[in-house]
């Protein structure tokens, strides 16, 4: 397709940088993520996003999942805190009133568990993070015109078919203009929306931004997953948003390409990006 004048390709080095980390930082900053996924059968997707928040830089995490999952969601990794997953619970607790941004939808599922903590989570006044099987909600909230009210950050991730839920369309549809959809959805549901695929689009509705790193090594299970951990530790550490997500996006792909470059793009597993990861965010500041 066309690149027109108001689409960006950006390389790194148009990309903001993180501040250093400060001599007397305390672990209040830059602050907790509350993660809210992982339903029956589906423990790796929330695992996966938080941490890689925690590997971006969030300085705690903790995560809401279903009962069933908490030993295969939490095992090997304490630092990691448990959130209730019932809303009552959650609207109590301190995670809640600590949490920085959120992360909504890994894993999260489509039954009447994921309904209420996505219904709940999604009026919260929180930077958030919206992926995977809450974008199927917000999708079916949206044509209930039961819309939450904007004025918060929102971050939406879908792939083509999760894009394609979003507007209400097929994914054919989505395919023949990326650049259109990518700006719809932005402006529909009214945040930043990252269309991923070869060539991840980003677009706060007006203008849009060409990801320049990744590659189909990707194309692997949990990839996406990883990104919205990625984003969310962004959120955290840079003022502006769409520098946020900008720049979680190249994170992303630039590990993958680094991985790529010495392995090749069979075999990429999600979690081989936590020690590239690790290495590039304490470089690109
Ligand atoms: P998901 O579909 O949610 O697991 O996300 C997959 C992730 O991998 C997204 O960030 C995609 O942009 C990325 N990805 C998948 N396939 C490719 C590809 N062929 N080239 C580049 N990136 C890809
Ligand atoms: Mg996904």
């Amino acid at each position: 397709q066309k690149v027109h004048s108001d689409h960006f390709i950006q390389g790194h080095r148009e990309l903001p940088r993180l501040e250093p980390v400060s001599a007397v930082r305390h672990k209040s900053s830059p602050g907790l993520v509350l993660a809210i996924g992982g339903n029956q059968m589906m423990p790796g997707a929330i695992r996966l996003a938080g941490e890689a928040a925690l590997r971006c830089g969030a300085s705690m995490l903790a995560v809401a999942c279903h009962p069933d999952n908490l030993s295969r969601v939490f095992n090997g990794r304490p630092e990691m805190m448990l959130a209730p997953d019932r809303p009552d619970e959650l609207a109590k607790s301190a995670v809640l009133d600590k949490a920085k941004a959120l992360i909504l939808g890994p894993g999260l599922g489509r039954d009447d568990w994921a309904r209420e903590l996505f219904d709940f989570a999604v009026r919260q006044p929180v930077p958030c993070v919206i992926d995977a099987d809450a974008l199927y909600l917000l999708g079916q909230a949206h044509q209930q015109t039961d819309l939450p009210a904007a004025g918060k950050v929102r971050v939406f991730t879908p792939h083509n078919a999760e894009a394609a839920c979003l507007l209400g369309c097929g994914s054919d549809e989505i395919n023949r203009d990326r650049f259109a959809a990518v700006k719809a959805i932005a402006r529909r549901y009214q945040g930043i929306c990252l269309l991923k695929g070869p060539g991840t689009l980003i677009s706060d509705g007006k203008t849009v931004w060409i990801n320049a790193s990744g590659n189909p090594g990707m194309a692997t299970g949990g990839m996406g997953d990883v990104l919205s951990g990625i984003i969310a530790a962004m959120l955290l550490q840079l003022g502006d948003p769409l520098d946020a997500v900008r720049l979680a996006a190249w994170l992303h792909g630039q590990a993958a390409d680094n991985i790529a470059a010495s392995q090749g793009l069979r075999g990429l597993l999600a979690s081989d990006l936590f020690p590239e990861l690790l290495r590039l965010v304490n470089r690109h500041q």
